[in-house]
């Protein structure tokens, strides 16, 4: 048999890489597998290619459904504070535009850059093109078996990723590990996507950028909502709003329950305030067009649409709209209502939601409770962020967490 290595990383993502780092002050001997033929490949992405990593705002209510008691364990306070200091001890200095942080470089590539040097100053082995096949414990060790090779470890860190964005490596065979070493998986489902919604009309506003509230009525009841500029596209809503309340839409569809998308494009507005701007507008411009009666108030695009669907006669002047069809139009632009048929796939997804059962893992170590030696780290755990830098953060917090406690264990 090979000699046993102390410590293998599965997956060189923001996770594996921080703790392949944190490891090497406590133990020397560190191999991280990983699949793609370089590290980093989502980091790249992330951002628009700017690498958002935190937020100057950070808390268990930046994570979905999370279990407070257990994000607040792992995080700890001022966990933002750290990793931008983190960041800075490597050269990485902050720049923060609405308390999201960045590199000041406002490049991936730079963070990536200084993570590969690290690695490489602190001897980690790293190893390219190893997807890793099978992960199997037996008593004492660790057997991990690539494509062309089988490894024996005494402590194992899996950051495999998630299922989001396989192209860049997590293709979802970090779960297929997790099982084969015992753990329980929660269903993998899109998050921080756009929403398909079952409506003609999209294709007429595909391209419209616009201020919206998006909320979602799962089996006729409110269960979120978000608002801020909503990019409209030929298949339904994408845009930060819609990416951030995807993950229920996931979810609700996923139950086989009912899920309306309500829009309103005069966030801020109730009906009572919106119809009397709305007649305002009537005695203003009375003698537009009502095809140009919402022209200066919404982007033409979307304008043309909702007026058809309000029902009124584009041809017939502002001044003859009736009240019936002001309230009609109130509605519309108000809670405009659609069925969402779907989300975007794994592929246009940023991160997932479910994962690995958090309920396994010891928050101060992401040790494995009924698995010694095994750990777990970044999105291959079932806790999901919203947009603003919080699925970095994880990873990123995470992976020390485990990195420290492998390598000391
Ligand atoms: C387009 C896009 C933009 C994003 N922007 C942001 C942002 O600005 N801010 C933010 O906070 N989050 C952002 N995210 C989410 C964020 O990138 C992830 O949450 C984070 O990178 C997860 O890190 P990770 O190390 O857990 O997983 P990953 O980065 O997915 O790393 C996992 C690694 O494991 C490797 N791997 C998988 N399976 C195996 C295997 N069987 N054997 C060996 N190796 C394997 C993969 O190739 C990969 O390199 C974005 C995501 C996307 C897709």
């Amino acid at each position: 048999m090979k000699p046993m290595i102390d410590l293998v990383i599965i997956g060189g993502g923001a996770a594996g890489m921080t703790a392949a780092v944190a490891a090497s002050s406590f133990c020397q001997d560190i191999v991280l597998l990983e699949g793609k033929d370089r590290v980093g490949k989502k980091l790249l992405a992330t951002g628009n290619g700017r690498c958002n990593y935190t937020n100057r705002i950070l808390d268990h209510r930046c994570y979905y459904d999370a279990d407070a008691q257990f994000t607040d364990a792992v995080l700890g306070s001022d966990a933002n504070e750290r990793l931008i200091a983190w960041m800075s001890s490597m050269g990485i200095e902050s720049k923060i535009i609405d308390d999201r942080v960045y590199p000041h470089s406002e490049q991936a590539s730079s963070v990536l850059d200084v993570l590969r040097m690290k690695l490489d100053s602190c001897h980690v082995h790293v190893k390219t093109n190893a997807k890793v096949q099978s992960l199997k414990k037996t008593d004492h060790m660790f057997e991990i078996q690539t494509l062309d090779d089988i490894l024996y470890a005494r402590k194992v860190i899996l950051a495999a990723g998630s299922k989001a964005a396989p192209k860049t490596g997590s293709d979802g065979s970090g779960y297929v590990l997790a099982r084969q070493a015992g753990l329980s998986v929660i269903q993998p489902l899109p998050a921080l996507t756009g929403i398909k919604l079952d409506a003609p009309y999209c294709k007429s506003w595909n391209g419209v950028r616009c201020d919206g509230t998006i909320a979602v009525m799962k089996d006729g009841r409110l269960i979120c909502s978000d608002t801020g500029q909503l990019q409209l596209t030929s298949y339904g809503v994408s845009g930060i709003p819609a990416f951030q309340i995807s993950r229920y839409v996931s979810k609700a569809l996923n139950d086989q329950s009912e899920v309306m998308i309500s829009i309103s494009f005069l966030p801020g507005e109730d009906s009572k305030s919106a119809f009397s701007m709305l007649k305002k507008r009537r005695e203003q411009i009375c003698s537009y067009r009502a095809a140009d009666f919402l022209l200066g108030l919404l982007p033409k695009n979307l304008a043309v649409v909702l007026i058809k669907l309000s029902g009124v006669d584009r041809h017939v002047p502002v001044g003859q709209i009736s009240d019936d069809q002001l309230h009609k139009l109130t509605d519309i632009l108000t809670g405009l209502t659609a069925y969402a048929a779907g989300t975007g796939s794994f592929d246009q997804a940023q991160t997932c939601t479910g994962g690995v059962d958090i309920k396994q893992i010891n928050p101060q170590t992401m040790e494995c409770r009924q698995i010694s030696g095994l750990y777990v780290a970044g999105e291959i755990m079932d806790v999901d962020g919203m947009c603003g830098g919080y699925n970095l953060q994880w990873a990123f917090s995470t992976g020390a967490k485990a990195g420290r406690a492998a390598g000391r264990a």
